[in-house]
């Protein structure tokens, strides 16, 4: 299974912030789309930064409600690990166990093709269980669907 099969699924649309937003606008953004993460891009194809609701999590803790009215480049990251399109989801679920992010955002040609989060991964193995569960059973009582 590729990451290509999820964006076929899910769709490829990506929620972006622009650099110059503030951590207000960041959490309304997260709010009105129920996600975790939004991709920093000036453009909304390139990405410059990657910003979650853990960044504004520890930001908070560290520096108090001023941080809402930071820009968002005061809290994102800016070395994004991203995959291409034909990446296996199985190296997508080692590279967030590994590096401890929900996040990936993928990227072909240098532009962002769309992002797939944990939840994301968990659905698809979920499919994969059912859809092999049901063609075991199947096969046990020699039933084909
Ligand atoms: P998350 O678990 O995705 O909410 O993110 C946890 C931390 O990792 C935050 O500091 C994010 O900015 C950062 N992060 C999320 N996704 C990525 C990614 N694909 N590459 C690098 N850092 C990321």
């Amino acid at each position: 299974m590729r990451i290509s099969d999820i964006l076929r699924v899910k769709g490829d649309k990506v929620v972006t912030v622009t650099p110059g937003s503030d951590v207000t606008q960041l959490l309304a953004l997260l709010a009105e789309h129920r996600i975790g993460a939004v991709i920093v891009s000036a453009d909304g194809t390139h990405v410059d930064g990657i910003v979650s609701e853990r960044d504004v999590v520890r930001a908070l803790a560290e520096r108090g409600a001023a941080v809402l009215s930071e820009p968002v480049t005061a809290i994102h990251t800016v070395q994004v690990r991203s995959v291409a399109p034909d990446a296996a989801v199985e190296d997508v679920e080692r590279l967030m166990t590994e590096h401890r992010f929900r996040h990936v955002p993928v990227i072909e040609g240098g532009s962002l093709r769309g992002l797939v989060s944990i939840g994301d991964v968990v659905k698809n193995r979920i499919d994969e269980l059912e859809t092999e569960r049901t063609s075991l059973a199947g096969y046990i009582t020699g039933e084909r669907s």
